[in-house]
């Protein structure tokens, strides 16, 4: 199932089927059911997926990424936090910040909590996730230099675009490309199984750290590839199973 947050009478979340996007009352998290309408995708206006209260971020949990980034394989997750402000959605501008003067993509898998997560062994982990989407974890790469730490470069309003959907039906296990293009050029592809931490092994690291709240976020890292755009440009996330996730930058 692909689980989308839409903007109709009210935000609602829905299903998308083949002829449109079915609403539905309550939220997957709690309790949800179908309704009987049914948008046409014209005339979905759609939102981040989720809404969460945190996005926890994994970084260089891709081999050739580290290297490019002249870092060393972590020997544990390295992780940070984005603030739930960054969020946007599918199809909204990404707002170049004038602190930068070198923004870049980030094409990552998100993991969607699905339900209160706290010190989940790796075992478990799979009972605690909704589904999974697309995420462009934008970074002004300058600031993330200069600063020593990433929570101004990470942190802009814009910088974290989710979306389209979340897939509930989706296993990184399998294999699926990680894909960034910007205007319509590929930048950076890779495939969920050269993850270096797994989803399982991520989750159990981060709730033995904090809860995870229902509709919170995981990204799971960046293939090498990452580079700058500028205003003007298109950034693409894509997963395969789950969409694509376009974002224009501007000023
Ligand atoms: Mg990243």
């Amino acid at each position: 199932m692909k689980i989308v947050r839409l903007q109709a009478d009210d935000i609602s979340y829905g299903a998308v089927e083949e002829d449109g996007i079915r609403l539905y009352r309550g939220t997957p998290f709690v309790a949800w059911e179908p309704t009987e309408s049914v948008l046409p995708f014209s005339e979905a206006r759609l939102l981040s997926p989720v809404f969460p209260t945190k996005i926890v971020a994994a970084g260089r949990n891709y081999a050739e990424h580290a290297a490019e980034m002249g870092a060393k394989l972590p020997e544990e997750p390295l992780i940070f936090l984005k603030p739930a402000t960054a969020v946007v959605g599918p199809g909204d501008t990404v707002r170049y910040p004038p602190e930068s003067a070198e923004v870049h993509h980030e094409a990552e898998l998100a993991v969607v909590i699905g339900r209160v997560a706290s010190k989940v062994a790796v075992e478990d982990a799979g009972d605690y996730i909704l589904g999974y989407t697309a995420a462009n974890d934008v970074t002004a790469r300058d600031l993330q230099r200069s600063d020593g730490q990433w929570t101004r470069a990470k942190g802009f309003d814009t910088f974290c675009p989710l979306g389209p959907a979340v897939e509930t039906e989706f296993d990184p296990a399998e294999g699926h490309a990680v894909i960034a293009r910007v205007n319509g050029e590929v930048r950076q592809e890779a495939m969920t199984t050269d993850l270096i931490f797994s989803v399982p092994q991520l989750i159990a690291y981060v709730s033995a750290v904090m809860t995870l709240l229902p509709g919170d976020v995981i990204l799971t890292g960046t293939p090498e590839g990452v580079g700058p755009v500028v205003p003007g440009d298109v950034m693409e996330v894509e997963v395969e199973g789950i969409g694509i996730l376009r974002n224009p930058v501007a000023q």
